[in-house]
């Protein structure tokens, strides 16, 4: 049974109506009850409710009797790396990732850097729900300081990525919480860099929090007319990725995943290679190419990183940009993304748009269905039988995540979203007429289960 609280990213909602201090106190205190935590770090992104929850939920965990070490404006990975490097019992940000800058939300790191997964989720639910809290002592109250520790992460990617070319590179943080390690980062390994969006801002106004085509049209123009090698965007708190090629052309998610996969595969002399049902079938074209197998997970990089770690995977990502590179951590990781990606063209001696090309592009389609949030799991579970009958053709059916039926050419998927009022399809096929046919079909009946519902 998925919790009520947390989606597949953690505590995700609008500010002071979903998540409000009073949940982010009791949020708090809730971890230090579950992991006995003596000591956790805390970190936000730059959005604007950032402080006010960032306080209370500090409140909580003090309460809780842990002490807390605050990084302030810090990447999600940076925060998910030094808590394991710090030898904190927990580590938790404050971020609502790619979402609008009304929204917020809280994600829970373990000491070994994962995301809180499932089981460890529903605890701190079940502590909230029955108010289940220990409340500390007067004496043993925590102690809370201001720490800042990102030296060490840029010391490790330094040593983790090593490049000889001098690469032009365009930055876009999107005023997001990469706003100066990226730009630094790169500079410290060579490049050449103009960074744009480059300032602290929680109103986001250069452009959405999230990376896609639209958002990412002055960055392409910028790295065209300045002949750059590549753009590098991410997103609000920068565990994702997305690139630019030296045309100005943003790389197709899926397909730089599965080239960057094939890569990883290569090198290792296969390997297994973790991504999520949505993902494109050009993952296990490349992958296999290579001798790599590919497992595929539900959507959320929690559950991505969890099979990382069972499955002993050499790589694991979402085509969301989210890329996780399990020989550093479990935490996707936007910046160690961007310099690893360059080491590889490096080793390829290829530049950006000649690495993507040779991973075949088939035709995907991204739709959504507004649903409630309450509503959302009855219609995908309603569309089991309705898809079934409106496409008696299919090949296979698996209920990993949503649903998804395989076809000769193809594969739907319909899916609850794990973070907004939202039932999401995805549709890939060989031509795009037989993949918006298919499209098209299942909206209708998407539709028409959420009207159902709402009688
Ligand atoms: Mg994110």
């Amino acid at each position: 049974m998925r919790s009520k609280l947390f989606g597949s990213s953690g505590v995700r909602g609008l500010v002071n109506v979903d998540l409000t201090p009073i949940l982010a106190a009791k949020i708090g205190l809730a971890v230090a009850t579950f992991s006995k935590a003596k000591k956790t770090i805390v970190a936000r992104d730059t959005r604007v409710s950032g402080l006010m929850l960032e306080n209370a939920l500090v409140s909580g965990l003090l309460a809780g009797g842990a002490n807390v070490d605050c990084l302030g404006v810090v990447p999600t990975p940076v925060l998910a790396w030094l808590t394991k490097r710090l030898n904190a019992d927990a580590g938790i940000m404050i971020t609502a990732s790619h979402n609008p800058p009304q929204y917020n939300g809280i994600k829970i790191f373990n000491r070994d850097s994962m995301a809180y997964g499932e089981e460890s989720q529903n605890k701190i639910e079940s502590i909230i729900e029955h108010e289940n809290f220990r409340l500390a002592n007067w004496r043993n109250v925590g102690e809370a300081s201001f720490i800042d520790e990102s030296h060490l992460y840029v010391e490790m990617v330094q040593k983790t990525a090593k490049l000889s070319k001098k690469w032009r590179v365009i930055v876009d943080p999107g005023c997001g919480a990469t706003y100066n390690l990226a730009p630094l980062i790169f500079e410290s390994l060579g490049c050449k860099v103009t960074a744009i969006n480059a300032q602290p801002d929680g109103f986001f106004p250069g452009r959405s929090p999230e990376p896609n085509v639209e958002s990412l049209k002055p960055l392409a123009k910028i790295v065209q007319e300045l002949g750059a090698d590549v753009g590098v965007a991410h997103d609000g708190d920068g565990d994702r990725v997305a690139f630019v090629d030296e045309k100005g052309d943003l790389a197709d998610f899926d397909r730089i995943l599965a080239a960057y996969a094939a890569y990883v595969a290569k090198k290792n002399h296969g390997g297994p290679i973790v991504t999520n049902v949505e993902a494109s079938m050009c993952v296990e074209r490349m992958v296999e190419k290579h001798g790599g197998k590919v497992i595929r997970t539900k959507v959320g990089d929690v559950y991505v990183a969890e099979a990382i770690k069972r499955f002993n995977a050499v790589f694991g990502g979402e085509p969301c940009g989210a890329w996780i590179h399990p020989q550093i951590h479990y935490c996707p990781d936007g910046i160690l993304s961007s310099m690893l990606l360059l080491e590889a063209l490096e080793y390829e001696n290829k530049i950006l748009s000649e690495f993507i090309s040779e991973t075949p592009q088939y035709q995907t389609l991204r739709g959504n269905v507004a649903c409630k949030n309450e509503m959302k799991y009855g219609v995908v579970k309603k569309a089991v039988e309705g898809l079934k009958s409106v496409f008696p053709e299919y090949k296979q059916f698996s209920t990993v995540d949503g649903v998804r039926l395989t076809f000769e050419e193809g594969w739907i998927l319909v899916r609850a979203s794990g973070t907004e009022p939202l039932i999401r399809l995805t549709v890939e096929g060989e031509s795009l007429k037989a993949a918006k046919e298919i499209m098209e079909k299942a909206v209708v009946l998407v539709k028409k289960l959420v009207g159902e519902m709402r009688k």
